[in-house]
């Protein structure tokens, strides 16, 4: 996602578009692209951004492993500053998220809105809240509980005393 540092004026100023991340699209199971809408403020060498963005993500569901496609959206800010020539790769500014020099004609926020993507991407997708997982009918499936319930049946003989208190009550 590139901005155009020298079409924004000073002031107020929106813009929309898409984007498809570019050089992180490759780490991005994204099957759209991704639209933006940014309210920018510029005052002289700071600029201010408000984005929203939204998506449609191919996600893989974390019960039964299909791949079904959501909706993923949301809103971050970021500081941008001007700082003096040949500076802004040396020192950088920790108040600012991305710094330029005043020769510079783009700047590529990517990384930022790759990183609020990864985060507003569920730990666990599901396709359905009321997804039943993988069926186990299928007869290509096998689960053998057997060694489970033996290791649940035999008890640690340390817990021994604590089941005597048990019976007792
Ligand atoms: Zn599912």
């Amino acid at each position: 996602m590139f901005l155009n540092l020298r079409v924004i004026p000073e002031g107020h100023s929106e813009i929309s578009g898409t984007t498809e991340l570019e050089a992180l699209k490759a780490d991005l199971t994204s099957v759209d692209r991704i639209f933006y809408r940014a309210e920018i403020d510029r005052k002289s060498k700071d600029i201010y951004l408000h984005i929203w963005y939204e998506g449609v993500f191919e996600l893989q569901c974390s019960r039964c492993l299909n791949t079904y496609k959501s909706k993923i959206s949301g809103e971050f800010r970021l500081v941008l500053k001007e700082l003096p020539s040949n500076f802004a790769q040396i020192s950088g500014d920790d108040s600012a998220d991305f710094c330029f020099d005043r020769n510079q004609d783009v700047i590529d926020i990517s990384a930022a809105l790759y990183d609020e993507i990864m985060i507003a991407v569920p730990l666990k997708p599901l396709c359905s809240p009321d997804c039943k997982g993988v069926n186990i009918s299928d007869k290509e499936i096998r689960i053998d509980y057997g060694d489970q319930i033996k290791a649940e049946e035999k008890i640690d003989p340390r817990w021994n005393g604590l089941l005597k208190l048990k019976k007792r009550c």
